[in-house]
């Protein structure tokens, strides 16, 4: 029987190594598919360890695979990291963190020597902030053979998520024709009447569809000035719904308001697809085991799972197999990320415990369900019935 003792043992030996991976990305910070540094330096400790490193994945140069296989046909495990930072800030959503958590978790369970046959694989994904490389590499099958997919982020608090919403972006750009607006506004034909009828229309819209949908728009170009009749003005929109039949329904409703618009105010509309996320399935049974460990390694400041959560491009993994994310606490509760706050944060004392605590807590969860036959059936079976719940059109 493995031990969850013997695992956090070898953890805490590798502490200094996961520290210094978590500063030297804290202290390197790449964009979005510009992550060759983080790449080169995770897949390195891998490689020396004994893992298997596959470079380049879905065609997307800073995506990877580190496999290691303990004898044949177990289950196989899937643990994710995002290592991208952002513009003229760093990491300041703590991704630097991820990494280690991570090679943590995979590096203590392989050199445990119990361990049952089973493949444990560290998935790079890059590029979250921007491009969402989880996409692409979910389409291509990236994640489809793992049993179960899971991750770590940052977080106010330790906790996991519950489902997220499915989201479509829009930019509407509408045209018009630009005069002056005292000498001959009869010459003129307002770009901004077309978006200011567009938001209108989606009020009267927000009325009319289930309590789960958000419509949140914002205006991005209203013209150059108040004496000239605007040929163009834009807006975004963001709208989103608990599952995908239903959202794809509002959605084509919105677009209408546009379509409408533009028609009653005599308007071209350009519709501009943004980024689409789908909604995250939650396995309880999943979840459960994430937050039981997380209790046992003594995280702090431990919550039930997040009601409302922003989209993430983890969602997309969540409908290929059954995946978790557990939230590490190493900031205080109410601190926003993707601010100065989480940067100092992430490379500091509570940082490089919430790594611990998350190697930990991951590699718990992975002797939990290498033990149990019976728990990884439950995870399959409440994923199914998930997948089909969230299929259905009258999910509420
Ligand atoms: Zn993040």
């Amino acid at each position: 029987m493995m031990s969850k003792e013997a695992l956090f043992t070898r953890v805490e030996d590798l502490e200094q190594e996961l520290i210094e991976l978590s500063a030297f990305l804290h202290a390197n910070p790449e964009l979005g598919n510009e992550e060759f540094q983080a790449v080169n330096r995770i897949t390195h400790i891998l490689e020396r360890n004994g893992f298997v490193v596959e470079r380049g994945l879905a065609g997307l140069d800073t995506a990877f695979r580190a496999s290691y296989t303990v004898g044949l046909g177990g289950p196989v495990i899937g643990m994710l990291c995002e290592y991208d930072a952002l513009k003229d800030l760093g990491h300041g959503c703590g991704h630097n963190l991820q990494s280690p958590s991570v090679v943590g978790a995979a590096l203590a369970l392989s050199r445990l020597e119990d361990l049952p046959p089973c493949t444990i694989e560290v998935i790079g994904t890059p590029a979250e902030e921007t491009t969402s490389g989880k996409i692409p590499m979910a389409q291509q099958g990236c994640f489809d053979h793992l049993d179960i997919a899971l991750m770590m982020h940052g977080g106010d608090r330790t906790t996991v998520d519950g489902r997220s919403l499915a989201v479509d972006n829009f930019e509407f750009v509408f045209e018009g024709k630009a005069s002056h607006a005292a000498v001959a506004p009869e010459k003129g034909v307002s770009a901004l009447d077309g978006v200011l009828m567009t938001f209108n229309g989606m009020e009267y819209l927000r009325e009319h569809v289930r309590s789960d949908v958000r419509i949140h728009g914002i205006i991005t170009d209203g013209g150059i000035a108040a004496n000239i009749v605007p040929e163009r003005a834009a807006a975004m929109f963001s709208i989103r719904a608990i599952n995908r039949p239903y959202l794809d329904t509002v959605v084509e409703r919105a677009l209408n308001v546009a379509r409408g618009a533009a028609l009653a105010t005599g308007t071209k509309v350009h519709i501009h697809p943004k980024k689409s996320l789908e909604s995250k399935l939650n396995v309880q049974a999943l979840n459960d085991v994430l937050l039981e460990n997380a209790k046992l390694v003594g995280a702090k400041n431990v919550t039930p799972p997040r009601e409302k959560t922003g989209s993430t491009d983890f969602s997309i993994v969540t409908h290929r197999v059954p995946g978790a994310c557990i939230r590490v606490a190493f900031v205080p509760q109410g601190t926003p990320n993707h601010t100065k706050e989480w940067v100092e944060a992430s490379n500091s004392k509570e940082g490089n415990e919430a790594i611990i605590t998350a190697a930990k807590t991951l590699g718990a969860t992975c002797i939990d369900v290498l033990s149990s036959a019976t728990l990884l059936d439950a995870i399959k079976m409440q994923f199914k019935e998930e997948k089909e719940l969230q299929e259905n059109l009258v999910l509420q």
